[in-house]
């Protein structure tokens, strides 16, 4: 409660930054300096002449932050779920700057480097354990949106080809206000009681990202993945909250070279361009409490509509790739982030 508290001070947008640590030792840095009070200052190693440029977020993590640090810093965030809030945050960056590191953990991961969906959905758990006064249920969806269109990425059994007619394969949006604004009542919807369940349900869903992958290569960075976690709490006093919360992997956000791009893969980065700079648009009419928030330019944030207004929580990680070929990169990624914040 401490923490709606000091929301409702600071505003219900929070950015954070994160720099993935270096691949390449010798290859030069583009971090000048990290400020605990979550100043970063970058500077181009090719142009060391020029000035430093100063952002300034809500925190950053270094490169050798951990999964547990990053994730105690998003806690009270998804905790405040368990009391009826909605609560969205999204992974932004280039690709290879970390985001899926960040959400999910790394690809050979090991229970201590979970991801923020899987360490939310554990506390989820605990609270709905320890709370003997309210009896929550909790379940999920997984989609995927890939060229304005939104898929299922928990269909089960979808690569033996029968099972896959049941189900339509891009979804509709539709708002039903009756259950509690869901917004996507076609995706498949999972009840899950444990973290095992959901790991279960992570690997389905990356089997099934990874399936349609090799068809059109590199879907992952072309496309938004979104893992959305209702909950339903019933008091005893028959009083009850439903409220959802949404982990976003976007779609890189690293601009593609124009000579260089035809065809389909043309028309995959302007999607991606276009639906994350609808997203910045959102975002930035919600921070400046804006009457008129654009939700309907693209999927992507009408799918979030429910659940980014009113007394949403927001949390942004801007992720950037510290050598200096990303130079480029990084900057407009802190660009987008700062406008946001
Ligand atoms: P993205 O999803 O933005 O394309 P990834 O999360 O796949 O990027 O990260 C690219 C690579 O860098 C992966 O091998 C990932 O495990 C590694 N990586 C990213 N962030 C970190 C980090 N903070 N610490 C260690 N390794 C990281
Ligand atoms: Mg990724």
């Amino acid at each position: 409660h401490l923490y709606n508290m000091l929301q409702e001070l600071r505003g219900n947008i929070r950015v954070f930054c994160r720099i993935r640590p270096m691949f390449h030792e010798e290859a030069k840095c583009t971090i000048d300096y990290i400020g605990s009070d979550g100043s970063l200052m970058v500077i181009d190693p090719a142009k060391p002449q020029n000035a430093r440029k100063i952002f300034q977020f809500n925190k950053v993590f270094g490169p050798t932050a951990t999964q547990d640090e990053v994730y105690r810093d998003t806690q009270d965030l998804i905790r405040s779920v368990m009391d009826g809030y909605n609560a969205c945050i999204f992974a932004y960056g280039q690709t290879g700057s970390g985001k899926t590191h960040t959400m999910c953990g790394p690809s050979n991961r090991s229970n201590e480097d979970m991801g923020i969906n899987y360490m939310a959905l554990n506390d989820l758990f605990q609270i709905s354990s320890i709370r003997e006064d309210v009896k929550y249920q909790i379940r999920v969806q997984m989609v995927e949106v890939y060229n304005e269109q939104v898929r299922d990425l928990l269909i089960l059994g979808s690569l033996t080809g029968l099972l896959i007619l049941k189900y339509k394969s891009t979804l509709e949006i539709r708002s039903c206000s009756s259950n509690g604004g869901l917004s996507l009542p076609d995706a498949s919807m999972h009840l899950v009681q444990s973290t095992a369940d959901v790991l279960d349900l992570m690997k389905l869903g990356e089997k099934n990202r990874a399936f349609s992958s090799t068809a059109m290569n590199e879907r992952s960075s072309r496309s938004h993945s979104m893992l959305t976690v209702h909950v339903h709490g019933d008091d005893i006093s028959d009083s009850a909250t439903r409220s959802c919360l949404h982990l976003v992997d976007l779609a890189g956000s690293e601009r593609v070279d124009k000579s260089e791009t035809t065809g389909d893969g043309l028309k995959e980065a302007q999607h991606v361009n276009k639906s994350l700079s609808c997203l910045g648009d959102v975002i930035t009419a919600l921070a400046q409490k804006n009457p008129h928030i654009p939700y309907r330019n693209s999927k992507l944030t009408q799918l979030l509509q429910n659940s980014l207004g009113g007394n949403a929580k927001i949390l942004m990680f801007a992720h950037v790739s510290p050598e200096a070929d990303s130079y480029g990169e990084t900057i407009s990624t802190l660009k987008f982030a700062q406008r946001a914040s």
